[in-house]
């Protein structure tokens, strides 16, 4: 076993026989600690190879629209993957299953009297839709469920040989939790022996393979039916990445039972005591005086109606703003937050920018500026190294600013010397490198198609209500500037046409 120290807990609940373990994994250490939810302590990240680490999220699965809990998840997680890459510099392969098949997607369609296929593929393309609104990077593989279904089988198949799971009463197959011994690792569990299933061993078993003769189902050696869910997440991450996983994520809702059932069957199916050596879990994003958002609980906000409200880039600073790991309270206090602070950060670009071209006139003390870019330099790289603590982060740049801004608002009385650009420049370059480590792009034309079209929409109408007036006073001086405004525009792409009094615009 690569073991280079094992971590043993016994468990303190009445009835548990089972002993938790985590075992620190042999490799390149990242200088990161992460927490780690066996051990319930930050733990060094240590990842098998210096030139890669793998990283499996969970996906979703795809029968209706997504909500904002997925959207925190899946920035924060965004987030966490960017600082890796961007700022420590590792290749982070990254892989995400797509559920496309379930139960949940089969009575969708057949309340739409539409065939699963098609409401899995509305709310696939919907989801990679809102994630690029979102600003969430593709993973760099992407396995759905429908098109591995050999490799679940056969994975099934392994387990049964080596029997670790079997075929039950009901000709459904489960795993026999019993055959794992650190099962309950990620999460304490009683096991309550008083209990009994009339169809498995043991009442913690759980489907692999559900027995179906409805359609849609697909072949077996156990007989027609479809894969159970956690087995689908085992399959798909153990056939891109293999047998030892470095990093899995998801939404802390699925640490138990889902990525419990996921560890226990990968670690049978590899016979290794540990699969995945770290796990990373977000935390809720939650409606005030309610626990969790969720479809079921009727108390969702859906993705496309919160930017309706409020910009990806402001909903990106909230998931800044909070730990990772903290569950976040949505409101819209919360969102303004996120937009205030988004806004002074905006400000200070701009400030830089007005100093740069000497629109502004200011005292800079240079050595003092480098002395608290320096120490916010260590302070971030400290923040960023202890479990990713984006909100401290958040906190040092701030002062950072604030040292930087009075500096900025001290007016110059003559000074050439007291124009010092480059301790300016190179305050604004480190803020906005960070920010856009985090995915906030001050700069980025990527997100701004949307807000191209409302710009050109505001510009339009003031036209419009310019050329009005123009039209009623018969002044031919402002009509004449209002068909300059179109020519130029013009040159640009955008053709302003005018109805009477009413214009419209395309481009
Ligand atoms: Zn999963």
């Amino acid at each position: 076993m690569n073991c280079i120290a094992v971590v043993i807990r016994n468990s303190s609940r009445i009835g548990c026989r089972f002993q938790h373990h985590w075992v620190k994994p042999k490799g390149f250490d990242t200088g990161v600690k992460v927490y780690n939810c066996t051990t319930k302590q930050k733990e060094p990240l240590i990842i098998r190879n210096k030139n890669y680490l793998t990283w499996y999220t969970c996906g979703p699965t795809v029968y209706d629209s997504s909500h904002i809990g997925h959207a925190s998840c899946y920035v924060k997680l965004d987030i966490i993957q960017r600082i890796l890459k961007d700022y420590f510099k590792y290749n982070v392969v990254t892989v995400m299953n797509i559920t496309d098949i379930d139960d949940k997607i089969i009575r969708r369609a057949n309340q739409e009297n539409v065939s699963y296929a098609d409401v899995a593929k509305k709310y696939e393309e919907e989801f990679w839709s809102e994630l690029c609104d979102l600003g969430v990077t593709e993973p760099n593989v992407v396995l759905r469920v429908t098109e591995n279904m050999e490799s679940i089988v056969s994975f099934i198949e392994k387990l049964v040989d080596e029997n670790k799971a079997y075929k039950a009463s009901d000709n459904s197959v489960y795993f026999s939790v019993d055959t794992c011994k650190a099962y309950g690792k990620l999460q304490n569990i009683g096991k309550n022996d008083k209990q009994k299933s009339s169809v498995k061993r043991s009442v913690l078993d759980f489907a692999l393979w559900k027995h179906s003769e409805d359609e849609p189902h697909w072949n077996s050696p156990w007989g027609k039916g479809r894969p159970g869910w956690h087995i689908e997440c085992s399959a798909l991450a153990s056939k891109a990445i293999g047998s030892a996983i470095d990093i899995h994520a998801g939404g802390i809702d699925l640490r138990f039972p889902h990525h419990e059932n996921e560890e226990a069957q990968s670690c049978g199916f590899h016979n290794t005591s540990q699969w995945v050596n770290y796990w990373i879990h977000t935390g809720y994003l939650h409606k005030k005086h309610s626990e969790k958002m969720s479809k079921s609980l009727r108390n969702t906000v859906l993705i496309q109606d919160m930017l309706q409200e409020t910009t990806a880039d402001a909903f990106r600073m909230a998931c800044i703003l909070s730990k990772y790991r903290s569950n976040m309270e949505f409101s819209k206090d919360m969102l303004k937050t996120a937009e205030n602070v988004y806004g002074v950060f905006k400000n200070f670009i701009t400030t830089c920018d007005d100093f740069k071209s000497q629109y502004l006139k200011a005292t800079i003390n240079h050595e003092h500026l480098i002395a608290a870019l320096n120490k916010c330099a260590e302070d971030i790289h400290s923040a960023l190294c202890d479990d990713f603590d984006t909100p401290l982060v958040m906190k040092h740049l701030n002062e950072l600013i604030s040292t930087t801004n009075s500096m900025l608002h001290t007016t110059s009385t003559s000074g050439h010397e007291a124009m010092d650009f480059s301790s300016v420049s190179a305050v604004q370059n480190f803020v906005m490198t960070i920010l856009s480590t985090f995915g906030v792009n001050f700069r980025s034309s990527s997100s701004s198609s949307q807000d191209f079209g409302k710009i050109v929409d505001i510009l339009n109408e003031f036209r419009q209500s310019v050329r009005i007036t123009g039209i009623e006073k018969r002044d031919k001086e402002i009509l004449s500037l209002c068909d300059h405004v179109r020519d130029s525009l013009k040159r640009h792409g955008i053709i302003i046409r005018d109805h009477g009094k009413q214009s419209s615009w395309s481009n």
